[in-house]
């Protein structure tokens, strides 16, 4: 299994977005390590899918904020494929939480997923990706909407729409490009909890392509990023939203 083809990291590709990222860089030719936090099941689910399919694929679980869990996926990758030339940190929660005080454990637990977690995969990955590498990290376009409820999520991601440009300013002279995706609303099961039809209805309408975003939507920006004529987007978010914004 070594040293085959590029390799990819993607978090929290069980499911959702990550999933469709992960079936996508397969497609394109990579070697890709599934991260997940729990749903072993879906996880290999999705290397099942990429293997019958002739790719090669990994499981590794592990909570993204943790930092031994982050070192082991990374050397578990390394040690698997042989090398590292990608790395998409898309693992994230979203809880609805209005600024009260009530909500402050809510606060901890978005932060402590999308903010501690987003740093942390973002350090290892500077760490161990070499020339030509190309990091991506999902945010979120409802940042620019400062929606009513969702004032600690947007506080996450606006942190790491800041650590992305960071990042690329300290990895200066090693050629490896540093990215933000920020979906509009996208159907998976973050989007949907908690929401009535209505309201599905209602975000759907929002964008002037009158239609939620797929998983495979945002995951076909992260191929063209990653992949050979994404080389010279760097620093930059990248609004993957239908025209939501
Ligand atoms: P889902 O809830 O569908 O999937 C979340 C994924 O992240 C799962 O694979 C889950 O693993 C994993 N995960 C969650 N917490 C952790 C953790 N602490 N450590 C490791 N893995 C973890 O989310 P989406 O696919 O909708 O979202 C993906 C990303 O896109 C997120 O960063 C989100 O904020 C962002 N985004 C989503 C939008 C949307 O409308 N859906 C819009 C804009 C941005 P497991 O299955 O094991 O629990």
């Amino acid at each position: 299994m070594k040293n085959t083809s590029k390799t990819a990291i993607v978090t929290g590709a069980s499911r959702g977005i990550g999933k469709d990222i992960a079936l996508r860089l397969a497609a394109d030719g990579f070697a890709v390590a599934i991260g997940y936090a729990g749903n072993q099941a879906q996880a290999d689910a999705v290397a099942a899918e990429i293997q019958d399919n002739g790719g090669t694929a990994i499981t590794i679980k592990g909570n993204v904020a943790n930092v031994d869990d982050v070192s082991k996926l990374f050397s578990s990758a390394e040690k698997a494929f042989g090398r590292l030339d990608v790395v998409v940190s898309n693992a994230g929660i979203m809880n609805f939480a209005p600024i009260k005080t009530d909500n402050v454990e809510k606060l901890d637990q978005m932060l402590t997923t999308n903010v501690r977690g987003m740093f942390l995969v973002l350090a290892k990955a500077a760490e161990i990706l070499g020339d030509g590498g190309r990091i991506v990290a999902l945010s979120t376009s409802v940042i620019a909407k400062a929606t009513p409820g969702y004032g600690p999520y947007i506080a996450s991601k606006s942190a790491v729409e800041g650590l992305v440009h960071v990042l690329a300013n300290e990895l200066r002279g090693r050629n490896i490009t540093v990215n933000a995706v920020a979906p509009g609303p996208v159907a998976t099961e973050l989007f949907f909890n908690g929401k009535t039809e209505e309201q599905i209805a209602m975000l759907a309408k929002m964008s002037p392509m009158e239609r939620l975003g797929t998983p495979l939507d945002v995951a076909n920006a992260v191929s063209f990023l990653v992949g050979k004529d994404g080389g010279w987007v760097n620093s930059q978010v990248v609004r993957v939203n239908g025209g939501f914004a």
